[in-house]
């Protein structure tokens, strides 16, 4: 007899049928169990069968399972007569939950069958799809720890839910149009409308309404794409002027507006879905039709998030007649994801919505291809709560993140279970959110931190809550944390060389960080090189106004101010005698502000309305290019200061001689990557350290993601860049996890 115990992604997602499927064929007897540990089988038959079994389970695993662990030992027979599936036991232990799942090809071709009982169901679902993360309520899951539970499971239902052999047997949220959830249209002040709400949905959409939709990790507030003065409104009543909109449309319209290849197809049809940033296509060439994308979607931009419908209500409203929808998330600025109509009662002319509660809220994830690999922008909905693998054991540890794109992290020996994306720390209703995923965590995974870690800022609202916590308090360094999180992603342990290049991070000296050159491990960093510090007027204030940055470096450069265009007299003289007097000055080496001061000085952006906009800007400028072959601008490192006012300088003087302001990005870009590889070098050579880490928002840059990989590896140095996890500062928390256990957990 073999006992097998198998960890991983293997409830909700078909595993006991497919187990129960394969027995019978090896013909073998014994029973598989789900418990709160994990999958524990007994099986009993001849040795070959045996092994085949073991083979095949790991081989022809469901869609959607994922083994961590697999274990097995060999004991005498039991002598069982059949095998069957037995019920959840709940002991202690550690399963884990699935993140919510992208509804299936089997499904939607039930969906789009007339003779189906679920023909045009919204709420269509099976063990290898559909929501798990957004309704559970407690472990292990189970219809009545779910949302579920106030739907009765009609007889049909029923039948699938008890049968071995039926995609559905177990899935929790089974249902079909007698028993389930039903959609409902609402106007703008909550009241039902009659008729069918999906009809009504796609009237009001193709009439320029903006139109508040229920989904599975919370609401999308959505207008058509095509239409300017939908988008137009939408923007308004967002206050949002420029930042780009995700747009959802079905495969077979991919191709008219962004250009794609098969690894991205791949990647929008993982169970995951997550929007894909890619690049619009420039003419309508060899299309059937005439049809556009407003130019307000993503303006002066040259990507564009698509997402495909991933919940079977979406594939209803997205349509032939209506291909191109923008789906935002469902919130009011600063605050989280909505799950309930009121809440976006001022945004929104009417709602379709659904009576199925969304227990917990989770934004759509985003991945941004880059050349050989993938960034994950957001590591939400279909990651979350998946843990990722720590490199070494913990105690039980909570990562508090920092300030913006908020998340938290907690581990549990060397699982680390990481919060869905929270949002920016700055409201009162993030913060709510915060704190109500993190007791939720707590309970679902049997966790009782015993160390905490938070960012060496001391005005977080996170490591004020870390301070109030009174368990072992260690405060970590923010782009330490940057490339913690990356070498624990890639399960390095050791000694690395750490780049992080970043926006804004607490220095050990108060002074802001952000364009740093570490030696780190776990325990311990060493700045060997960072940018020369530069003056920050107003500090915050003067990040969202990039010509006053680059204003002021202009002056620090010594570079010709008369060419800083776009800021106002006043402006000038405020900032000069700040500068004077040293009032209300920061000093930064963030690698963030130069890309905001050469943007600004090239007349890009003098004021933004998002995170990054000036940057981006200057990345785009560039084209889709490799910079290898441009000429770079003049820089020095003495000691460990890499000297960027050289830089500003001959910016300056490019732009007086009126260069290309694409050429000048170019070099720009050229340039960074030159001083990288000069520094790394001479890391190199004083620690003999051969691997490179790179880290923080920065790393967002492709062009200069890809050149830093290309020129760092032509140099023999070996690159780790992140992957599953972000470069921005939805990672920190990871890394936090990680350095608090090494000082003081261990
Ligand atoms: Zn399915
Ligand atoms: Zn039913
Ligand atoms: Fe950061």
């Amino acid at each position: 007899m073999y006992q097998i115990k198998i960890n991983g992604i293997v409830q909700g997602v078909g595993f006991r049928p497919f187990i129960y499927k394969l027995a019978t064929e090896q013909k073998l007897t014994g029973f598989v169990l789900n418990s709160t540990s994990g999958v524990l089988i007994e099986a009993e038959g001849n040795k070959n069968s045996l092994d085949k079994f073991i083979y095949r389970i790991k081989n022809e695993l469901p869609p959607a399972a994922k083994i961590n662990e697999f274990q097995f030992e060999e004991f005498p027979d039991k002598r069982y007569d059949t095998f069957e599936i037995r019920m959840s036991s709940r002991s202690k232990g550690s399963t884990l939950i699935s993140p919510d799942l992208a509804v299936c090809d089997d499904c939607i071709n039930e969906f789009n069958d007339h003779d189906d009982l679920r023909f045009q169901y919204a709420f269509i679902n099976c063990t290898n799809c559909g929501p798990r993360y957004s309704i559970i309520e407690d472990t292990p899951y189970d219809r009545p720890v779910t949302s579920m539970k106030s739907f009765v499971m009609c007889d049909y239902c029923e039948g699938e839910y008890k049968d071995p052999l039926n995609r559905r047997f177990h899935a929790q949220p089974v249902a079909c149009p007698q028993c389930g959830p039903q959609l409902q249209f609402l106007d703008k002040d909550l009241s039902p409308i009659l008729g069918n709400p999906i009809e009504n949905t796609i009237r009001d959409l193709k009439d320029g309404k903006i139109i508040g939709i229920k989904g599975i990790g919370g609401f999308h507030i959505a207008c058509d794409a095509t239409n300017y003065n939908a988008v137009e409104l939408l923007r308004q009543r967002k206050n949002r002027p420029h930042k780009p909109f995700a747009v959802m449309c079905n495969e077979a319209n991919i191709s008219d507006i962004v250009i794609i290849n098969y690894e991205h197809l791949k990647l929008l049809k993982s169970p995951a879905a997550p929007i894909v940033i890619l690049p619009k296509r420039s003419n309508s060439e060899g299309l059937n039709r005439e049809i556009k994308i407003a130019e307000n979607v993503a303006p002066q931009n040259p990507n564009i998030g698509i997402f495909l419908p991933y919940a079977p209500h979406h594939y209803q409203f997205v349509t032939e007649e209506l291909p191109f929808v923008i789906m935002t998330s469902g919130n009011n600025s600063n605050e989280p994801i909505a799950r309930t109509e009121n809440e976006l009662q001022e945004l929104c002319d009417c709602f379709l919505t659904h009576n199925r509660p969304i227990l917990n809220r989770s934004d759509d994830s985003i991945i941004l291809p880059a050349k050989e690999q993938n960034i994950l922008i957001r590591r939400s909905r279909g990651f979350v709560p998946s843990p990722i693998k720590l490199p070494s054991q913990t105690v039980p540890t909570l990562g508090c993140g920092a300030e913006l794109k908020l998340t938290f992290s907690l581990s549990r020996k060397n699982d680390l279970f990481i919060s869905p994306y929270i949002g920016n720390s700055g409201s009162k209703e993030t913060m709510d959110f915060y704190l109500e995923t993190y007791e939720k965590y707590l309970k679902w995974f049997k966790l009782k931190p015993e160390l905490i870690a938070c960012d060496l800022q001391p005005d977080f609202a996170t490591t004020r809550f870390a301070e109030n916590t009174k368990l072992p308090l260690v405060k970590v360094q923010h782009h330490h944390a940057h490339i913690s999180a990356i070498m624990a992603e890639h399960k390095l342990d050791e000694k690395v060389i750490g780049i992080s290049y970043d926006g804004t991070g607490y220095g050990t000296d108060a002074a802001i960080w952000g364009g740093e050159i570490f030696i780190a491990d776990h325990t311990n960093f060493e700045r060997l090189f960072h940018l020369n510090y530069m003056p920050l007027p107003g500090g915050d204030a003067a990040i969202t106004h990039p010509i006053r940055i680059a204003y002021a470096y202009s002056i620090a450069a010594g570079a010709n101010t008369e060419l800083v265009n776009g800021i106002s007299e006043l402006e000038r003289n405020v900032i000069q005698k700040q500068l004077q007097n040293s009032f209300n000055v920061f000093q930064t080496s963030s690698m963030g502000r130069l890309f905001d001061c050469i943007s600004a000085m090239l007349g890009l952006f003098p004021t933004i309305t998002f995170e990054a906009q000036s940057a981006m800007a200057l990345e785009f400028l560039c084209g889709n290019v490799s910079v290898s072959d441009s000429e770079p601008y003049s820089f020095e490192i003495s000691e460990d200061i890499i000297d960027i006012r050289p830089i500003i300088i001959e910016v300056s003087k490019d732009i007086q001689k009126g260069v290309d302001h694409k050429v000048i990005s170019q070099k720009f870009h050229k340039t960074i990557i030159d001083f990288t590889l000069a520094s790394v070098q001479k890391t190199s050579v004083v620690s003999g350290l051969n691997k490179v880490v790179l880290s923080g928002g920065v790393m967002q840059n492709r062009i200069l993601l890809n050149g830093l990989i290309e020129t760092l590896t032509r140099n023999n140095f070996t690159v780790y860049t992140p992957r599953n996890l972000s470069p921005n500062d939805g990672s920190i928390s990871v890394g936090q996890v990680m350095i608090a256990n090494r000082i003081i957990g261990s």
